[in-house]
């Protein structure tokens, strides 16, 4: 019932104290990128007094939330995920007429999504202390974590499932409310995972979404000074801003930002595998995802076939609507998008790239074929911008100290990945290259259970996913107790 709750909204809300809050300013349509026709519901284009609102109902519920004996806390996230798993199929199709990825793909980010909330959920069970010797007689010391407080959940349209509930998952199990401002692009899956979780039993206030604006939702979120922290994920410029906002008041950020993922190939007994894992890790989500591989940096002596075969498996690539089974390349998220990557492309051309992939036609709408640009030198804009896109960029090099100095010139951190039959090239570019993350002899696909992050424009703060973003979640205090006085 409660994704069909969202799809009849006759007039466009806010989800506020559990409840449906109609917005106060104008409507902001949602479009399905693959389909102008499909009348998706609006929802509010909202203003700073809303965000108000939310942070004062999150407020309200904070201290009976934090209360809540944990696993308590945790068997409502249990049930949740039940929920979505009974709504899982629709979900998908929700998520693939939001942001348009393939049906295939929207599955399979449920049921990430799910395996995430799983561990988030057990971290409610595992809110570990310690003891710790006192130099007093009979004196207890120890350490409990305790809640952050009120948390701002800012989130990008690429994974409009995953993105929120790794937020809400961690947040929720370690005992803090939440108000969640989803992307202008992908409000709609927010919205039905917030009735979801109303449904699993979550007390009013515990967990409210407003929608909107990001300079006018999210900076006043950001900069709300009854929010102990942000959990952010979107592009590095808006992480700057939000750093700056919150640090202004001293409140914490856990930032998951851009990236320009780099797979340095060396050697590899078969490469037509090695193409199968740049390729998945390139073009899932149309390129659209923080870890996409989007530099492939390959030795000399292998490079013209690895090209070769790259080119040939782009060139094969079927690009169509994300409803349809048989596609591999769903739209990008809209027209400016795929301008901005035309763009991209037209300027790695100029700057001297060749392409290899054949100017090849794709459907009306914010397609855009899979390219390969080779000959792509370090200093060119291609090399060294997040393009978002199906695009990758191959730079050839002559060995694995060049491929780390090459991999390294980048304003971003985030994954990384290595392909060596020597182990001792592999040891040596796990240990030099400087990323968040780093992926020997597979593609950037993560686990469910493992900390996620980057560094230098990739991120700051407790990594993601895992017993890390608990740390986040969660502040420290330290207890001594001595049984009588002294
Ligand atoms: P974006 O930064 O434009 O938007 C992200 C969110 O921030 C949206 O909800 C937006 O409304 C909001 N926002 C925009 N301006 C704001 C402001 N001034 N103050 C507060 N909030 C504001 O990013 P996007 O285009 O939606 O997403 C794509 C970007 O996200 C890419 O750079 C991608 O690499 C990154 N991303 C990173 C990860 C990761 O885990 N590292 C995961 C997914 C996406």
């Amino acid at each position: 019932m409660s994704i069909q709750e969202v799809l009849e909204l006759s007039d466009p809300a806010n989800f506020i104290d559990n409840r449906w809050q109609p917005g106060a300013g104008p409507t902001r349509p949602v479009r399905n990128p693959a389909d102008p026709a499909d009348l998706l519901p609006g929802v509010p284009d909202s203003t700073p007094s809303e965000v108000d609102a939310a942070v004062e109902s999150a407020t309200r519920a904070a201290r009976h939330w934090a209360a809540t004996p944990a696993p308590q806390r945790g068997d409502v996230l249990r049930r949740w995920n039940e929920l979505i798993g009974e709504h899982a199929e629709e979900l998908a199709v929700l998520m693939t007429r939001e942001m348009g990825k393939p049906l295939a793909e929207s599955r399979g980010e449920i049921g990430r999504a799910r395996l995430e909330l799983e561990y988030a959920m057990g971290e409610a069970t595992r809110l570990h202390g310690a003891t710790i010797p006192s130099r007093m007689p009979e004196q207890l010391v120890y350490t409990q974590r305790g809640p952050l407080g009120v948390v701002g959940a800012i989130t990008p349209w690429n994974f409009p499932a995953v993105a929120p509930i790794r937020k809400l998952g961690p947040a929720l199990a370690a005992g803090c409310p939440v108000v969640l401002k989803p992307a202008e692009e992908t409000p709609l899956t927010a919205l039905a995972l917030a009735t979801l979780l109303r449904d699993a039993g979550l007390p009013d206030g515990v967990v409210n979404v407003v929608c909107g604006r990001g300079s006018v939702v999210g900076a006043h979120l950001a900069a709300h000074p009854k929010i102990a922290g942000v959990s952010f994920t979107g592009s590095t410029t808006v992480g700057h801003e939000i750093a700056a906002s919150v640090a202004r008041r001293l409140g914490v950020v856990q930032l998951e930002l851009g990236g320009k993922n780099a797979a340095y190939v060396h050697s590899a007994d078969d490469l037509g595998r090695v193409v199968e894992q740049i390729t998945s890790a390139a073009v899932q989500t149309s390129g659209q995802r923080c870890t996409a591989i989007s530099r492939v940096i390959v030795q000399n002596e292998i490079a013209d076939e690895l090209v070769r075969l790259i080119t040939e498996k782009y060139a094969a690539l079927t690009v169509g609507p994300g409803l349809d089974a048989a596609i591999q390349v769903g739209p990008l998220v809209n027209e400016q998008q795929r301008d901005r990557v035309a763009d991209y492309v037209r300027k790695g051309l100029e700057q001297g790239a060749t392409r290899t992939t054949p100017n090849r036609a794709v459907p009306n709408g914010p397609y855009f074929a899979p390219t390969v640009l080779d000959h792509v030198t370090p200093d060119m804009v291609v090399a060294r911008e997040e393009i978002f896109g199906p695009v990758l960029t191959v730079l050839r090099v002559s060995d694995v100290d060049e491929a780390i100095t090459v991999a390294n010139d980048s304003d971003y951190g985030l994954a990384s990945v290595v392909f060596s039959r020597e182990i001792d090239v592999a040891m040596k570019f796990a240990r030099e290259i400087s990323t968040g993350m780093v992926h020997i002899n597979h593609g950037t696909i993560s686990q469910p259970h493992v900390p996620f992050g980057g560094v230098h424009g990739s991120g700051l703060g407790e990594f993601s996913i895992g017993h890390t973003s608990t740390e986040f979640f969660t502040r420290l205090k330290t207890v001594y107790l001595s049984p009588r006085i002294p």
